[in-house]
């Protein structure tokens, strides 16, 4: 018979996080670089643990670039061929500390992957990336890289529960990416009524992976700096970012003019518009699991990061962390019913 868990699942929209007496005078105090060591790896990580998706439309070299001036992370999208590389890495070698090169499981990709990461030694990630992280053949693949590579950091996913998160680190990887269905050009939901909500898997997982000195990023679902701030809260090491990273001069996607406005376009991986650029359509035995959007345009990304970072330095200040990593320690979320006040819906400027 089926099984239903009746344990209520929460996203980012049903809680707030309650504010908490603290000694920090200004949100310039708060420290938002994290240091890790990882598990498997041994390698050390020093960064503020932000990333951007490895999306065609938002990993991209330019976005790498200007978000390693922050200290934040790119995972670079698997599109780029090793001459595009190695054209990055010469112009921007300080870079190279905080991209991932990505890699989807067929053996093309991994054979690129490996021509990428012997060519630039520098590269110490990989972000190996499917939509559904539960198959065996996933596994497998994950111990294929892992021996393979035995000094670099394994990211890979997705994955939303802790069972699934542990095979994954007992496999070799060292930081799991966690979220199936809540990402802004996703339509997984709709499409196969696979999913959870993403709050509880981060804090599921999270749990599950610090039990075993592995680390999680929560990837997608967020929409404000608002929503980062509480997947830092409910213990992710990391948080993903692609619909909030769109539409920037820096992200990739084609710049469309129309009635003097500017709109970028962005689209699911696997939505039609990318599988005919890359992989000659849809086959016909799936359906497409995302969508594309005109984002408008928001100009250089330099803006959003400083409005993102502000926001969660200021998450810190209102629960008394004075470091990114005291926030999980330091939350108690409330269910709400509630969040926003909708008099002037999305109107005005920030
Ligand atoms: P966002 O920050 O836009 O809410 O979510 C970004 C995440 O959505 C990505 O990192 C990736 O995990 C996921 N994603 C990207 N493209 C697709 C797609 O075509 N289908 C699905 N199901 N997920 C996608």
């Amino acid at each position: 018979m089926p099984h239903i868990d009746n344990d209520v699942k929460l996203d980012f929209k049903d809680v707030l996080l309650r504010p908490k007496r603290s000694t920090l005078k200004s949100r310039s105090e708060v420290n938002l670089t994290r240091s890790f060591v990882f598990r498997n790896s041994k390698q050390n990580y020093s960064g503020v643990p932000i990333i951007a998706a490895n999306m065609d439309t938002v990993g991209t070299f330019e976005m790498a670039k200007e978000l390693c001036k922050f200290s934040l992370f790119t995972a670079i999208h698997k599109h780029y061929d090793l001459h595009q590389w190695k054209e990055f890495a010469s112009k921007n070698p300080d870079c190279l500390e905080h991209v991932a090169a990505s890699s989807g499981t067929g053996p093309s990709d991994l054979e690129q992957l490996a021509r990428i990461l012997e060519a630039l030694p520098e590269v110490r990630y990989i972000c190996l990336d499917v939509a559904n992280g539960y198959s065996e053949d996933f596994v497998e693949f994950v111990k294929v890289v892992r021996k393979r590579f035995p000094q670099h950091t394994i990211m890979a996913g997705n994955v939303v529960t802790g069972e699934m998160v542990e095979e994954l680190i007992l496999s070799g990887a060292d930081i799991i990416k966690v979220g199936i269905g809540p990402g802004s050009v996703c339509t997984t939901r709709q499409k196969t009524g696979v999913g959870y909500p993403q709050l509880s898997a981060v804090m599921e997982c999270a749990d599950a992976a610090h039990g075993l000195n592995g680390h999680i990023i929560s990837d997608g679902g967020c929409s404000c700096p608002g929503d980062v701030a509480k997947a830092f809260g409910a213990g992710a090491d990391f948080v993903m970012l692609g619909g909030m990273l769109a539409g920037h001069a820096e992200s990739g996607g084609d710049l469309i003019k129309r009635e003097g406005k500017q709109y970028k376009l962005f689209y699911g991986m696997s939505s039609d518009l990318a599988m005919r650029k890359y992989a000659g359509g849809v086959a016909d035995y799936r359906a497409s699991e995302g969508k594309t959007v005109e984002v408008p345009f928001k100009g250089p990304v330099e803006g959003t990061v400083r409005d993102l970072l502000g926001g969660i330095r200021s998450t810190c200040t209102y629960v008394g962390a004075a470091k990114l990593k005291e926030l999980s320690r330091r939350t108690t979320f409330i269910r709400v019913t509630q969040q926003l006040n909708p008099v002037f819906g999305a109107e005005g400027r920030t």
